[in-house]
């Protein structure tokens, strides 16, 4: 069971993070998600191997463009909630995405617990250096 950590500081109105978003989708988050009754084929498609959240018109299939909100926002991806701790596959670590507007209100304790969440979710997904 993953442990989930919220603590980043985000921006009113903010979608970049939901914006052409690359997010890996676990299995359990795949499972999670279809239980509500939304179909693999609507937000789910096949990238690399791995499954990833789709994207529709350059935005996350479940962002709400008239509130700016995640209509899953409490059964959101792992990995959704743990950004903008990412996993940088090309150098093979954990870090920040400096491209968050927040990312500076990120503290060490919140990194380190974002961190463990993130890599527990990779070896999920069966990613072999994470
Ligand atoms: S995590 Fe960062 S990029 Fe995502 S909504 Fe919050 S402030 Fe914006
Ligand atoms: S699932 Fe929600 S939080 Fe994650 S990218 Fe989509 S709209 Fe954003």
């Amino acid at each position: 069971m993953i442990k989930v950590v919220e603590m980043v500081r985000c921006i009113d109105g903010c979608i970049r993070c939901c914006t052409e978003t690359e997010m890996l989708l676990t299995p359990s988050d795949v499972r999670r998600i279809r239980s509500t009754g939304f179909s693999l084929s609507y937000f789910c498609e096949s990238r690399g191997g791995v499954y990833r959240i789709r994207n529709v018109g350059g935005r996350c299939v479940f962002l709400n463009l008239v509130e700016g909100k995640c209509l899953i926002y409490s059964i959101r991806p792992v990995g959704c909630r743990a950004y903008p701790i990412v996993y940088d596959l090309d150098v093979g670590a954990v870090t920040v995405d400096r491209s968050c507007p927040s990312w500076s209100s990120i503290s060490s304790s919140e990194f380190a617990a974002k961190a463990r969440m993130l890599l527990e979710a990779l070896r999920e997904i069966g990613l072999p250096d994470a």
